[in-house]
């Protein structure tokens, strides 16, 4: 089974509010909607769940168009957030209670229960009324009632914003692992990139009802395709620099911020850009070096605000006009007002171009002209 979305389109009056999208979700895959809100996440899972008709495009479940079937005919199981338990039945009776409007025999009932039960370890505590579960034995439970009919999807609303920071860190990891276990397409709707990051096996990241890019949270992190995917994945934010392209040296490319200069060690993409040509760099917080000294391939910028962060600090420093966000080891302690250098780290460099879109970028070889 998979679920895909043909050019899917969803217009409320004039506003658009998912715009010709395509995406396929394999069998057994997780997915994760991401973007701020407003960007049509909902809208998009409300589609496949059938709880919205499209207004144009096609959504598939397995081979079948469905975008004619009401919600009832798609058997699809949607979950808008792991809603409190009856305190009065026990955590069997809880996990029971959705299967009731499916006139399944009692047999079968306790069948899925048991399944469930496995599944999730809650086996021990069957017997047991909410009020005497440990926090993350009832969000279990939660979770079980979401998956235990025999849906050919499931679909989750921000499943976690109700819980605390806590909870939701322990339960990111356990709705992974009980997820993998269904082998059914899975997609979760999360404006918490933390969320996405750790539960998705894919991300596709939002923005105005299109999609920005869609890939696995590594390359998303590692490679984001445009302007929009940098700034928004990663905290504390990557730091974008516009920038003009100058010339190229043996070193690499030499690039002007500002009133200064920096080079940087890159080829690639580069060489077909002219001379001048506004483009934007964007370095991530952990990917600088402090340097001792000023050198051509080093940014000068002034010490501003310092943010301790336990292990580690957070600088805010200002290169010029542009607020750069450095992340050092707690034990480097500049002086506030005073001026570091810093060098990019290698091969940790991203650059876009005037489009806003990815670069590809090759690290130039020592003494080769870029
Ligand atoms: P959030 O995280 O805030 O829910 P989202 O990414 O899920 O955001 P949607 O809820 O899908 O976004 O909304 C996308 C756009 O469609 C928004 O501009 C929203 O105001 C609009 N919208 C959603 N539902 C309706 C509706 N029933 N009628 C009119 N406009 C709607």
């Amino acid at each position: 089974m998979t679920i895909e979305l043909l050019q899917l389109t969803k217009q409320f009056g004039k506003l658009t509010a998912v715009d010709r999208i395509d995406l396929k979700i394999g069998e057994g895959e997780v997915l994760c909607l991401l973007g701020p809100s407003g960007c049509g996440k909902t809208t998009t899972l409300r589609m496949i769940a059938g709880l919205e008709f499209a207004s144009d495009g096609e959504i598939r479940l397995g081979d079948v168009r469905v975008n004619e079937l009401a919600a009832r005919e798609r058997n699809v199981a949607m979950t808008f957030q792991f809603y409190a338990l009856y305190p009065s039945l026990t955590v069997a009776e809880n996990l029971a209670y959705p299967l009731h409007a499916e006139a399944l025999s009692a047999g079968e009932i306790a069948r899925r229960v048991d399944q469930i039960a496995r599944i999730l370890q809650l086996g021990p505590v069957l017997k047991r009324r909410p009020g005497q579960l440990a926090e993350g034995e009832k969000q279990r439970v939660a979770v079980g009632r979401s998956i235990i009919r025999d849906a050919v999807c499931f679909l989750f609303d921000e499943p976690l914003s109700r819980l605390d920071v806590q909870l939701r860190e322990t339960m990111r990891g356990e709705i992974k692992a009980v997820l993998e276990g269904l082998n059914k397409p899975t997609v979760i709707v999360t404006h918490d990139q933390l969320e996405a990051l750790t539960m998705a096996d894919r991300i596709a990241v939002m923005r105005d009802g299109r999609i920005e890019q869609v890939a696995s949270p590594h390359e998303i992190f590692a490679r984001p395709a445009n302007l929009f995917v940098a700034g928004f994945i990663g905290t504390p934010q990557m730091n974008l620099l516009p920038v003009k392209l100058v010339d190229r040296t043996t070193d690499g490319v030499r690039f002007a911020l500002g009133e200064a200069t920096v080079i940087l060690p890159v080829n690639g993409a580069t060489s077909a850009l002219r001379p001048s040509a506004a483009l934007t760099i964007g370095v991530r917080p952990r990917a600088f070096d402090l340097a001792a000294q000023p050198a051509p391939d080093t940014i000068a910028a002034r010490v501003d605000i310092i943010e301790p962060m336990g292990a580690e600090t957070l600088l805010h420093l200002l290169a010029g006009e542009h607020e750069l966000r450095v992340v050092v080891d707690r034990r480097t302690r500049p002086a506030i007002g005073s001026t570091v250098h810093l060098r990019c780290k290698p091969n940790q460099l991203h650059l876009f171009g005037t489009d806003e879109q990815r670069l590809d970028l090759r690290t130039v070889p020592a003494g080769v002209p870029a």
